[in-house]
């Protein structure tokens, strides 16, 4: 913009730069015999016309720079990779949860499996043994003596088996009572749009605006 010519009425040319921030008459920077008024030398259609070219020139320079293309894919693109890593840093929290409590329903498991092994009653009672004690007892009580013991034994271990049913009973996975909207825990996407028009920049930092849910 700096270095169009600009012609006076002397027919002399100075450069728009020499013009600009000076006041409003000026002695002819050229040829010094005549004051100039700027304002009225820059409407001079042959000026005017000068000053547009270059300023339709400097605009689409300024366009092009611009790129609305590439804008609005940076700004989308900006937005999903804001989901990404919002849902990707929930879907390792989860994860990480899931894996937390999984561990926590092993150790319970084995907790009362080892409860189990430990006792002797279960261990001690086998179909196998008594099959091969029963068979070598000819004589008739000593049979039924075997046969009382290995019932009692089986009361006493079905007793305990009973009890485990009703410890393995208390452990339960419960969710959550109130029912989450996906949207509470990822976010949600939205445009916003000014609820008046007009408005300063300040009024606009201050909210004064609504997000409309896409
Ligand atoms: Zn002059």
């Amino acid at each position: 913009m700096d270095e169009i010519d600009i012609r006076f009425c002397c027919e002399s040319f100075t450069k728009y730069s020499n013009l600009i921030n000076k006041t409003d008459e000026i002695i002819c920077p050229e040829c010094s015999k005549h004051y100039v008024n700027i304002k009225e030398t820059l409407k001079i259609p042959i000026n005017r016309e000068k000053i547009l070219r270059k300023e339709v020139e400097l605009f689409f320079e300024k366009l092009e720079l611009s790129n609305i293309n590439k804008c609005i894919e940076r700004q989308f693109n900006e937005i999903t990779f804001q989901i990404d890593i919002q849902c990707e840093s929930l879907i390792e929290k989860i994860n990480n949860y899931r894996i937390e409590l999984i561990e926590k329903v092993k150790k319970n498991r084995n907790d009362i499996i080892r409860q189990l092994d430990k006792s002797k009653i279960v261990n001690k009672i086998s179909k196998n043994l008594y099959i091969e004690e029963f068979e070598k007892t000819k004589n008739l009580f000593d049979k039924l003596k075997i046969e009382e013991d290995t019932k009692q034994k089986l009361k006493e271990k079905e007793r305990m088996e009973n009890e485990i049913k009703d410890e393995i009973d208390k452990y339960k996975f419960l969710k959550p009572e109130k029912n989450i909207e996906i949207e509470e825990i990822v976010g949600v996407f939205v445009a916003t749009k000014l609820l008046k028009k007009n408005l300063t920049r300040e009024s606009i930092q201050n909210g004064y605006f609504k997000y409309y849910l896409i």
